[in-house]
């Protein structure tokens, strides 16, 4: 299958060609033809398989050959990361068909808010927002959304863990109930299939190879005791010529403590959480994305909609609390068929969340022995609880003297 087979015009073939995309990535097929034929849509699949593209293309198509007067079609989305991602690409595809879009996110001051006012007024085909502060703009009137024929969620799994879900739908109830809608979600719980029957009308459904990471990436991991975290981290980024390398952590406070040890070590990295302003996020991401900066360390903030074409390791300093999200921070790399590495700390602590993300992705991870100068790291047991085997300690209990019963009690 070619880009030729949907029969896109001349203008965005263009810019299909200028994007250097030479064939259609597996949701693309599967999408691009249903959404040409006006279904509604409801499309699980991951960040990095060509998800944007396979609704903004036929969405482009239709406008770009109908009777634009009004703003066409708003894609909801969780982040302002992802909006600015997705308006890059609107605005890459979109070049030559002379369309134009707008990313509407919250933050920044008063002159942000007037100038994204400012932009709809003079009229935009496509919205991308976050919900919140198009609700914003839809109370003090500065775009009106009742001519919208297209409305996509993406990523509506993360916006309605979010807290989304009453900002969705209020912004849903400003829009024409004659509109067609495609929902995409890396996941499919209960709550998105129940957004998805109040919302879509006789969807069609797309399921692409649910929460798989894609098979370009080559996953390990290390059994490490804490404190042998540091210098095998030093060993990795400082032996292998790695380019571009994202370091993931759970938690704000020890990516900040990352940054540091890692500046000490003359690695240069630069830690991307929630208290840098947008600017300064902007910033960072350019350097990285001009090869200036090799290394950004990032809790999951930075493991959604962070779209960088050529990252070629992606390092679990922790492992995700939320398995869907080790799929997330692995999906940074390898992304649209191209290869990429994936590594994984296991503290003893961790093992049982990493072998919950075993089970999600349906196989075990390669587990890498350390570096002989870094000694042994923990045993990989991970039905065993912490603090040794606790059933057999409670069968046991009774005949405890005691004194013993308290410091034998699991922690
Ligand atoms: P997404 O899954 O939408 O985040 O896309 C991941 C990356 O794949 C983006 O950088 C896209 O520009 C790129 N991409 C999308 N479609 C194609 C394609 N058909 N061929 C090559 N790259 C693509």
């Amino acid at each position: 299958m070619t880009f030729y087979d949907f029969n896109f015009n001349e203008q965005l073939m263009e810019g299909i060609q200028s994007m250097g995309y030479r064939t259609p990535t597996p949701i693309q097929q599967q999408t691009i033809p249903v959404i040409l034929n006006h279904k509604d849509l409801i499309a699980c699949a991951q960040t990095g398989t060509g998800k944007t593209a396979s609704y903004l293309l036929p969405i482009l198509q239709h406008i770009a050959t109908s009777d634009r007067k009004h703003v066409s079609a708003l894609i909801l989305a969780p982040t302002r990361e992802l909006a600015l991602q997705i308006d890059q690409l609107a605005e890459g595809i979109a070049y030559f068909t002379g369309l134009s879009s707008i990313a509407v996110y919250g933050g920044g001051d008063g002159m942000v808010f007037e100038q994204q006012r400012k932009a709809m007024i003079d009229g935009v085909d496509i919205i991308i927002a976050t919900p919140g502060r198009l609700l914003a703009h839809l109370s003090s009137d500065s775009v009106q959304l009742n001519h919208l024929e297209y409305l996509v969620l993406d990523e509506a799994d993360r916006m309605l863990d979010m807290g989304f879900y009453d900002d969705i739908m209020k912004v849903i109830s400003m829009l024409p109930a004659r509109r067609q809608t495609l929902l995409f979600s890396a996941t499919m719980p209960p709550k998105i299939r129940t957004l998805a029957n109040r919302i879509l009308h006789q969807p069609e459904e797309i399921n692409i190879a649910i929460s798989q990471p894609a098979s370009g990436i080559d996953q390990q991991a290390y059994l490490t005791f804490d404190e042998q975290k540091i210098p095998l981290i030093e060993h990795l980024l400082k032996g292998a010529s790695y380019a571009s390398i994202l370091i993931f952590a759970s938690r704000k406070d020890k990516v900040k403590e990352l940054e540091k040890t890692l500046r000490k070590l003359h690695i240069k990295a630069k830690a991307f959480h929630s208290d840098l302003d947008q600017q300064e996020r902007q910033e960072i991401l350019l350097e990285f994305k001009n090869r200036s900066l090799p290394v950004i360390i990032g809790t999951d903030v930075l493991s959604r909609g962070i779209d960088i074409e050529g990252i070629d390791l992606v390092v679990n300093f922790d492992v995700p609390p939320d398995p869907e999200d080790y799929i997330h921070r692995i999906g940074r790399t390898a992304r649209a068929e191209t290869t990429g590495t994936a590594i994984t700390f296991i503290n003893e602590r961790d093992q049982r969340r990493f072998a919950a993300i075993e089970a999600l992705i349906g196989r075990e991870i390669t587990k890498i022995a350390l570096p002989e100068e870094l000694g042994t790291g923990p045993e990989y047991n991970p039905v065993r609880k912490r603090g040794g085997d606790n059933r057999k300690k409670k069968k046991n209990w009774h005949k405890k003297k005691p004194a013993h019963r308290k410091q034998d009690k699991p922690k």
